[in-house]
């Protein structure tokens, strides 16, 4: 089926976070001038594949498209964030890849080779790593951006050409502790059971860990909405973000500390006569060991731990409790943390309570973050999963996607380590990587231990639209097709898969991530029959591999989504109208009741003491995406936001003798960063704010821990232990 339409404007999705908003795709006649920004200046790549930056698109060499509104998608209904109106900035060829990147020479430069050349080489090194050091000692790293298209296709390639179990991807840095929790009492996963429109429907909203404000700001409305319609709005978080301000209650807890308010809160709502007893027996099962684990956390003891006052935390409660309904929201502040599946789990403990899950405008839900966040995590590319959300150590899930695939299910291999174990072992059991949409040299804990690791590879491949961080260290690097470049699929947080159209041809020189898949799996044993670089082939043989899975998408075509501008999964057949409410009928467990899982608060893996005083908790900034790879190379982001700051309270920055603008130096176990600071009484005075899109002197990620979750294998992203100075002390 040809869905690319007719008509100039094209409907699509944003590239960027998890909302998906509807955009439309406009062409853009003329080659006007544009302005442009020099190489090298503030966040703009100085190297191979980076020339002029341009403010306006349309400009020389610039994208032939422009974004518009598109009013019809419900979720954003027109509206757009900054990042989103600029997006077709990156498809201007100035500031992209458009040729393949090789190093010819140990330590020379990169420099410009042809398709066949670059991929010859990726496939010769993985070969002569898998001949000499087993198939294990070749890892694929993707990206939570990547349409459920490449996710699928990389799984598949890393298990079925390379036989490698060493796959994960940079989604396990985002929402895998929710996931996790998710699992564990519902026995599924989808980061929204219900649309967002029920976020403005509902009574109560307890919004933990999530600055919708800087992260998604259309999704403001809902929580505006909420309000107009009587609705109450309590936010965690321990800065006074943006999101706050517009709270009836803020709640600034220690960092790391929520699962014990939420414990504290659970307490309450027993000790107070609050609990939904009727709903408790009927659906759920665990909830004597829950209800024993809350009772030995005393409200006064969650004070002393959380900070929160006992009042404010009494007033939570009757909000959340005297509403008709209610809702959990959690986002990355409860879930990077080395217990963030159980801090989930406490807050998913409170919902079943109190008989907010499995009814209508109730429940818990994560705000994912990426892209394709959701969909990322659902098709294979995460170390222990196969397509349709199954599990990798599963038999039948084994037997059904082999069949697929056409191997043996034995031949597929075991479940691979995490994310970051993963690039823990770059240079000793893993010797040859290939990284596709992700940059980890600035997204990942301990980024400078994980840049060494970089460094310590035997061959290092990169697929990306930019040369990010990461791909500048490549020994190949290959230029591939961005969204408005190429059809695919992703699924949005709410569990929404939309189709993202091609808009437009891309530059000579550049191919999709498919076409690379294809390529090498040809190189690599002839198999590029079962790697079809159309996406549409592909989709459909990704419903085929979701067909009876926790994440069916069976019922799910290109027809029908462009159709229906998005259908809900699962979808089992193609009369099926996709599944916008999940668990009002039974949740999706064996017995069909949600499972308590008692949880007990315990302290961060690193604690403030005497050489490292104070909390670091890390986040985002409206104006750039993730490790800003995209983001830095738009010159209104860039002016918006320049780079990194060290957000600290007043108290703290006089007796540090520091003022605003002034550079301080963060210094944790694993390293130091140095940034102005940005002083305001918004944030708690013994903790300090990193925002963490940017590489060099001030990338946060240099600071943070990786002790990781034991369930989820999450790293502890939001809370570490760091002392702070003036920037020219000793
Ligand atoms: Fe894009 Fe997210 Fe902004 Fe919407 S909120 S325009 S999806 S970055």
């Amino acid at each position: 089926m040809n869905v690319t339409p007719a008509p100039a404007t094209v409907d699509t999705h944003c590239p960027y976070c998890a909302l998906q908003c509807g955009m439309g795709l406009r062409a853009v006649s003329g080659s006007g001038p544009g302005e442009e920004q020099e190489p090298g200046a503030a966040g703009v790549p100085d190297g191979p594949g980076a020339s002029r930056v341009p403010r306006v698109p349309g400009g020389r060499g610039g994208p032939g498209v422009e974004v518009v509104e598109r009013p019809s998608f419900p979720v954003n209904r027109g509206a757009l964030c900054g990042k989103g109106r600029t997006a077709a900035a990156v498809l201007d060829r100035r500031v992209r890849l458009t040729e393949p990147l090789v190093r010819r020479e140990p330590g020379g430069e990169l420099a410009p080779a042809g398709w066949d050349e670059a991929l010859d080489r990726i496939a010769e090194a993985l070969a002569r790593t898998r001949a000499a050091h087993g198939p294990d000692a070749v890892g694929v790293f993707g990206g939570g951006g990547l349409t459920n298209e490449k996710a699928y296709g990389l799984g598949k390639f890393a298990r079925v050409v390379l036989g490698t179990s060493q796959i994960d991807y940079n989604g396990r840095f985002c929402m895998s502790s929710a996931a996790a929790a998710h699992q564990r009492a519902f026995g599924l996963d989808r980061g929204l059971p219900f649309p967002l429109e029920d976020v403005a429907r509902t009574g109560c909203v307890v919004l933990v860990g999530s600055n919708i404000a800087e992260t998604m700001p259309p999704a403001l409305r809902y929580l505006r909405e909420l309000k107009e319609n009587g609705g109450k709005l309590v936010v965690v978080d321990p800065r006074r973000t943006r999101t706050a301000e517009l709270a009836d209650l803020h709640l600034a807890p220690r960092p790391g500390t929520d699962l014990a308010l939420a414990l504290g809160m659970l307490h309450l709502v027993v000790a107070e006569g609050h609990l939904d007893e009727a709903f408790v027996a009927a659906r759920t099962s665990g909830w004597p060991e829950a209800r024993a684990a809350a009772m030995a956390h005393w409200p006064e003891q969650v004070e002393r731990i959380t900070g929160v006052p006992l009042p404010a935390l009494r007033e939570a409660v009757e909000l959340f409790c005297g509403a008709p309904s209610g809702m959990v929201l959690t986002a990355r502040g409860p879930e990077q943390q080395s217990k963030g599946t159980d801090t989930v789990g406490a807050w998913i403990n409170l919902c079943l309570a109190t008989g907010r899950a499995g009814r209508p405008l109730s429940g818990y839900g994560c705000l994912t973050g990426q892209g394709n966040g959701q969909g990322g995590r659902e098709h294979g590319q995460k170390a222990d999963q196969l397509p349709g959300y199954r599990k990798l150590a599963d038999p039948a899930a084994r037997a059904h996607v082999a069949g697929v695939w056409g191997v043996h299910p034995d031949s597929l291999p075991a479940p691979g380590r995490s994310a970051y174990e993963l690039l823990d072992a770059l240079g000793t059991d893993i010797r040859s990587l290939l990284v596709m949409g992700s940059n980890p040299v600035v997204s990942a804990p301990r980024a400078a231990h994980i840049t060494e690791r970089f460094a310590a590879l035997d061959f290092l491949a990169v697929a990306d639209v930019v040369l990010s961080e990461t791909a500048a260290m490549a020994d190949v690097v290959l230029p591939v097709t961005q969204w408005a470049e190429e059809t695919g699929t992703t699924t949005n947080l709410e569990g929404r898969v939309v189709l993202r159209r091609k808009a437009l041809d891309p530059p000579a020189g550049v191919r999709s991530d498919l076409e690379v898949l294809n390529g090498l799996a040809s190189r690599l044993g002839g198999r590029e029959k079962s790697f079809p670089a159309d996406p549409e082939e592909v989709f459909e043989e990704l419903r085929r591999a979701s067909a009876g899975g926790p994440a069916d998408y069976s019922g799910i075509s290109y027809r029908r989504i462009a159709e229906e501008d998005g259908v809900f999964w699962p979808c089992p057949d193609e009369r099926h109208p996709g599944t916008r409410r999940l668990f009002l009928e039974r949740f999706a467990t064996e017995d069909g009741r949600a499972r308590f899982v008692p949880v007990t608060h315990r302290p961060a893996a690193e604690e403030p003491d005497a050489d490292f005083p104070l909390y670091l908790t890390t986040g985002r900034v409206v104006s750039q995406y993730q490790s800003g790879a995209q983001t830095r190379r738009v010159a209104e982001l860039n002016a918006a936001a320049p780079g990194p700051f060290v957000e600290l309270h007043p108290h703290l920055a006089e007796r540090l003798g520091v003022a605003e603008g002034d550079p301080v130096a963060v210094t944790s176990r694993r390293g130091r960063a140095v940034a102005p600071a940005r002083v305001t009484r918004d944030i708690r005075a013994d903790t300090v704010f990193m925002p963490f899109h940017w590489p060099g002197e001030g990338r946060a990620n240099t600071l943070t821990n990786p002790a990781l979750d034991p369930v989820s294998r999450m790293p502890e992203f939001k809370v570490c232990a760091v002392r702070v100075e003036a920037a020219d002390a000793p």
